[in-house]
């Protein structure tokens, strides 16, 4: 019997990674543009480090969580979200010495145990990107901006969302607000958010359910209620987004699944034909870092799902296939695939991308190989060839084929060959 994948996990196969490789080749050359240094971290973390910086009364923590016990008795969990272990290690590894502002990125798997419903993986991958250190607006918009760039550089269209959770001055007033508002309710809504409107009542405006959503169409706004500084630094966010060319709309009822927002939150949202939904997600944490034990430093970030993007892209099409073999070599009889054996190692050597038979194929299956890989030169080695010094090379594009004069010295082929594709490669 044969062993099948888990549930709700995906392989990623040859014919779909090249988009995966556009993808992240794209995103790392805006990154890199934009000042942002890669960092990886482990996909095992404490349990704790989630249920105390992503909040006990999340979706993700109630009920998504990869957690289990390992041989030591610990509880650990697979990573649900890539923020909370990047804050873990600047804190743990003192990354803030480094610098004032860190700007830092992450590309990986990460893991929640949900209903795999179509689009819906317990293993997905995110782009994930935090800048540490900075309090400026400025900042938030050009965060904004370069996930902005990203969709622009890989060819997505989209539309950015935009609001403000406030701080833990001015949220109180709205949170009131919002209580009043649900105590009216109450009946009407589902067990979920009657429970969270007592312990965390501005969780319930992203619940999922249709008949709540269409009860909180005439909640207050949180927007009404920001204090002097977040309404000042919300209008500045507003402000540099449109100076810097980005377009948005405000939603104020977006506050995001997380507990540790605070002020800019934002969505990607997608506007391809036929597709809906957030392909990217961010905000502002400013009390996070201290939340978790290190310094007096704010912070924000943004995650991108690569499967959304990549089902998008390929829904496009368009995208070039991953090129095949700079040359496939040829060889009759066995002298001629001893010398093409050994050929094919100096040619790689030399940085080529070299393919051969190894199967002893006829002449005709070998053509047929090279063709199957699309491989852009073929070079026909047979004993006769061998004895006078010569090898035919073919372009596989136009059909042309001339002889190259090798010495009979075998070890200097390879420069020879090399110069004679790069010769007609120019043209
Ligand atoms: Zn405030
Ligand atoms: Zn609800």
């Amino acid at each position: 019997m044969s062993i099948k994948a888990l549930k709700g996990f995906k392989d990623i196969l040859p014919d779909e990674v090249g988009i995966w490789q556009f993808i992240e080749r794209k995103a790392r050359d805006i990154f890199r543009r934009y000042g942002f240094e890669e960092i990886k971290v482990p996909i095992l973390e404490k349990t704790e480090l989630f249920v105390r910086t992503i909040g006990e009364d999340t979706d993700i923590v109630e009920k998504e969580m990869y957690t289990f016990v390992d041989r030591n008795g610990s509880s650990i969990t697979m990573r649900p979200e890539g923020t909370a272990p990047v804050i873990r290690s600047y804190i743990e590894n003192g990354l803030f010495v480094r610098g004032s502002v860190q700007r830092l990125y992450t590309i990986g798997p990460m893991f929640r145990h949900e209903r795999p419903q179509k689009g819906r993986l317990r293993q997905f991958h995110q782009m994930s990107v935090e800048v540490l250190g900075s309090n400026s607006a400025k900042i938030d918009s050009e965060v904004m901006a370069m996930a902005w760039h990203i969709l622009q550089e890989i060819g997505l269209q989209a539309s950015l969302e935009l609001n403000s959770l406030g701080c833990t001055e001015c949220r109180p007033s709205f949170k009131e607000a919002l209580l009043g508002f649900l105590q009216e309710r109450l009946p009407d809504l589902c067990d979920d958010c009657q429970r969270r409107s007592s312990s965390n009542p501005l969780r319930v405006l992203d619940c999922k359910s249709e008949h709540c959503q269409a009860q909180y169409a005439s909640a207050p706004s949180i927007i009404e209620h920001l204090c002097g500084p977040c309404s000042l630094h919300f209008e500045e966010v507003k402000q540099t987004l449109t100076q810097a060319g980005v377009p948005y709309a405000l939603n104020p009822k977006m506050v995001r699944g997380l507990d540790y927002y605070t002020r800019t939150t934002f969505e990607l949202l997608t506007t391809e034909l036929g597709a809906q939904g957030a392909i990217g997600a961010g905000g502002r944490y400013d009390g996070l870092v201290r939340q978790l034990g290190g310094p007096e430093v704010t912070g924000i970030g943004f995650a991108m799902g690569m499967e959304r993007l990549v089902m998008l892209l390929g829904q496009k099409g368009g995208l070039e296939s991953v090129p095949g073999p700079d040359l496939f070599l040829i060889t009759l009889g066995e002298r001629a695939y001893e010398k093409g054996f050994v050929l094919q190692q100096d040619l790689r050597a030399a940085g080529m991308y070299v393919m051969m038979d190894h199967e002893g194929r006829s002449m005709k299956n070998q053509l047929k190989q090279a063709d199957k890989h699309r491989a852009r030169f073929v070079l026909l080695l047979g004993e006769e060839e061998l004895e006078k010094g010569e090898a035919a090379l073919k372009d596989m594009r136009s059909g042309e084929q001339e002889i190259c004069a090798l010495a009979p010295a075998f070890k200097n082929w390879a420069p020879v060959i090399l110069a004679k594709i790069s010769e007609r490669t120019k043209e």
